[in-house]
């Protein structure tokens, strides 16, 4: 500890040379001056040079314990805090009741908080939780089944997975998908509706058990039970109801122009994946004359609470729907990775003004890798074929798995960044390990290099939910292994029809 000076003195200016005595501050603040630093990085950026507060807790780790997150009033000062214009230095955050209430420099809400005991974060990073607008946290038995298979999984894997489960196997199922979402960094998640002929009860007792914050959605393909689940959780903490149809080819046209009109009335999302498949496409134009997005648009069911999964197969037409009615998509390139038709051209949809945020879609519940895989899917599919070798930078990627996704969720005015009255959903990341070092431009280094092992805590609506990876609350552990002897029971039940790939052709 004691990289800094007096109690609320802001950190030495990282771009000041002292002497050769760069410490673990400097290294990592070269992102403010990445043009000063290039060619300072070889000083040390251990920070055993300087005698630093690296050098008497070699990996950040150690000066922090769990309990200083407990209580439900913290003054928290990291070493770095990423705030929504990107990271800062010498900044504090005071968070009460579960939501942040002050955002300043540190010198000034230690100097008016006197009565708390600052929580020093010396090389850490403060940042807000990633939000997965795109999960089904009820196939989570299932999701080393999916490797290899041809499109339309959920025909083949998905439906019957889900329609094995049980109450039981619902819930641990959902709580599994929770747990693994904390451990890569998620706080929020939105499920797209599950197709298990259980309760939606099952699934918001795994994730209030967990304690991450979740959109939970019901499927309304019949047209109804919308009002009830609607209202059933209404003024949750952690719950957000939200309605669904599978895809649009499931419901009648009224009832999606209903449930979408029930949405808007409620503030809630309407979840309904739409042009992931070429099939799906051709299907919806054969059977209505229209590819499905613009279907939804003639309907009048697109719209700012409209919230279109994938969006992988978009004509140019289509996009400008979407930028013209205010609907969100959720970007999911793991999804396309492992078994789409293409890949939602991001950066196109950035540029264009549609909101959009970034899913997992039940793959993996790694937010580090999510941003991995989102720029470079982008690189891959379209930045090579322009020339375009930044792709979003760093910037574009880190608000999108974050504030804009909270936004694509209708959450915007609760979670998603570090500010004022946003509930206290954050990540504290050790920053002093050699994958950052040195550093020159944190936020894209956090897309490309950063990875969960990182993250020392987990923080949703104030309360601390893991450390190190695992709940210090609750076992963890128990419930891996419980899992374990569960989920291959269900998957042997499903009778699932599996293509196996030849693995010496
Ligand atoms: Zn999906």
């Amino acid at each position: 500890m004691g990289q800094q000076g007096l109690p609320g003195e802001p950190p030495q200016d990282p771009g000041t040379p002292p002497g050769g005595q760069q410490d673990t501050a400097a290294a990592h603040g070269g992102f403010r001056r990445r043009g000063f630093l290039v060619g300072m990085g070889a000083t040390g950026a251990s920070g055993f040079l300087g005698g630093t507060a690296a050098a008497d807790a070699p990996h950040g780790k150690g000066a922090l314990r769990p309990e200083r997150f407990h209580g439900t009033r913290q003054l928290l000062v990291p070493e770095v805090l990423l705030l929504p214009e990107g990271p800062v230095r010498g900044r504090a955050v005071l968070v009460d009741g579960g939501r942040f209430r002050a955002v300043g420099p540190a010198r000034q809400l230690l100097a008016q908080h006197r009565d708390l005991q600052p929580v020093r974060l010396d090389g850490h990073l403060l940042m807000p939780g990633f939000v997965d607008a795109h999960h089904h946290l009820t196939q989570s038995f299932g999701k080393a089944q999916s490797f290899g298979q041809p499109s339309e999984i959920f025909k083949t894997i998905w439906e019957p997975l889900e329609h094995a489960l049980d109450e039981e196997s619902a819930y641990v199922s959902a709580k599994l998908a929770a747990l693994e979402a904390l451990r890569g960094g998620f706080t929020t998640v939105a499920d797209a509706g599950t197709r298990a002929p259980v309760d939606v009860r099952a699934v918001a007792r795994g994730t209030e058990e967990a304690g991450i914050r979740c959109v939970l959605s019901k499927i309304v393909s019949k047209g109804t039970g919308g009002p009830a689940h609607l209202a059933r959780w209404d003024g949750h903490p952690l719950i957000h109801p939200s309605l669904a149809i599978a895809v649009p080819e499931d419901a009648p046209g009224k009832v999606i122009k209903r449930t979408a009109d029930l949405c808007a009335e409620a503030g809630a999302v309407l979840q309904v994946h739409v042009n992931e498949h070429l099939a799906s496409v051709e299907r919806s134009l054969k059977s209505v004359g229209r590819r499905p997005l613009e279907h939804l648009h003639h309907l009048g069911a697109l719209g700012p609470h409209t919230l279109g999964a994938h969006a992988t197969l978009l004509t140019p037409a289509e996009m400008r729907l979407l930028a013209g009615s205010g609907a969100a998509i959720s970007y999911n390139p793991v999804a396309s990775a492992w078994k789409g038709n293409g890949v939602a051209h991001a950066t196109m949809l950035a540029a264009m003004g549609v909101r959009f945020g970034m899913g997992t879609d039940g793959t993996r519940a790694d937010g580090f890798r999510l941003l991995d895989a989102g720029e470079t899917a982008q690189r891959l599919a379209y930045g090579m074929a322009a020339g375009d070798s930044v792709c979003g930078a760093g910037r574009l990627w880190l608000e999108h798995a974050t504030a804009r996704s909270a936004d694509a969720l209708g959450l915007g005015r609760v979670t998603g960044e570090i500010a004022v009255g946003k509930a206290a959903d954050y990540l504290v990341v050790d920053l002093n390990v050699p994958e950052l070092t040195p550093s020159y431009d944190l936020e894209w280094e956090l897309v490309r290099l950063a990875g969960r092992d990182q993250i020392t805590a987990v923080v949703v609506n104030g309360k601390l939910r893991l450390w190190q990876g695992w709940p210090p609350d609750w076992d963890g552990p128990a419930l891996v292994a419980r899992a374990a002897r569960l989920g291959p029971e269900v998957v042997r039940r499903a009778g699932l029809q599996r293509v196996e790939p030849a693995q010496n052709p």
